[in-house]
């Protein structure tokens, strides 16, 4: 039989509150599910980040967080690493899943990244579902300034890679501010041979860290294993003034977190076995 392993994140700084917590264990319930009948990672990761854009309940999707100017604007992106291609979306404004837009300009195998009206028109042409400005207002959440992006990295039973990372960007962001989280190499990476990566946190300094490719670098040409690999990624962060944090998984399907307080980081893995454990699980 296969083996696989699967990882996802909602945010650095997002609490930890038992409806979160429910949404991320059925979230990777139904992946480990997918995953334990053939699902390749791409379809898993696009998978488990569009349940938590539709939860309502992080920085992603319904729940993203508006700008200064009292706008939505949202990235995704989404990376296979098998054939090492990557699709991005960046400054999406009313569609209902931003990492299906990734996942599209993805499967056009064209163009790579796409922003605002551009990345919009490929949601059109895809029929991908859009919505009006009053479906990112309900939200109830008590605690608003603790949301989190959401992310996934998979390892399916093919031994491939896949990672994606979805968000409404930072609270009160500048309009036309993107992060990291759209930008392979940042915020989001995958390579069969060394890692798949969701990072979260301030994304300027994840840009500037070049993070997530860091990560991989480390791993190819230093030989590091990959929690090693994170911990630099994580200096090298902090070095930018920046706090937050990242879930990995390697090529043999070990699964790794990191994080400025590991314990702000909300995220949790499933193994083979169908348990549950979270960052603060592991040493
Ligand atoms: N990294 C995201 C961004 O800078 C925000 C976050 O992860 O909370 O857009």
């Amino acid at each position: 039989m296969g083996r696989y392993s699967l990882v996802i994140h909602g945010g650095y700084g997002c609490v930890r509150n038992t409806q979160r917590m429910d949404q991320v264990k059925t979230l990777l319930q139904a992946g480990a599910q997918m995953l334990s009948t053939g699902a390749s990672s791409l379809n898993v990761v696009e998978k488990m980040v569009k349940g938590m854009e539709d939860s309502g309940l992080f920085n992603a999707g319904k729940g993203s967080v508006p700008t200064a100017a009292g706008t939505f604007e949202m990235d995704a992106a989404i990376m296979d690493g098998t054939s090492g291609r990557g699709g991005c979306a960046t400054l999406l404004t009313s569609v209902k899943n931003p990492i299906s837009v990734a996942r599209a300009i993805l499967d056009s195998g064209s163009v790579v990244m796409m922003g605002a009206h551009g990345a919009q028109a490929v949601a059109q042409v895809k029929n991908l579902p859009n919505v009006d400005a009053k479906y990112f207002y309900p939200t109830p959440l008590t605690e608003p300034e603790h949301f989190g992006t959401v992310g996934c990295v998979a390892w399916d039973m093919h031994g491939h890679l896949a990672a994606g990372t979805s968000t409404g960007g930072t609270r009160n962001k500048p309009p036309g501010r993107i992060g990291d989280s759209p930008l392979l190499g940042s915020g989001t990476y995958a390579n069969n041979s060394t890692l798949g990566i969701s990072c979260t946190g301030k994304g300027e300094a994840f840009i500037l860290a070049n993070a997530a490719h860091m990560a991989s670098s480390l791993m190819e040409y230093r030989e590091l294993s990959i929690e090693k690999s994170l911990e630099q990624v994580l200096r090298r962060v902090e070095s930018f003034e920046g706090t937050g944090g990242m879930i990995a998984i390697n090529s043999e399907g070990g699964i790794a977190f990191e994080g400025t307080e590991i314990e702000l980081l909300c995220a949790a893995a499933i193994n083979q076995e169908g348990q549950i454990f979270f960052p603060t699980d592991k040493n």
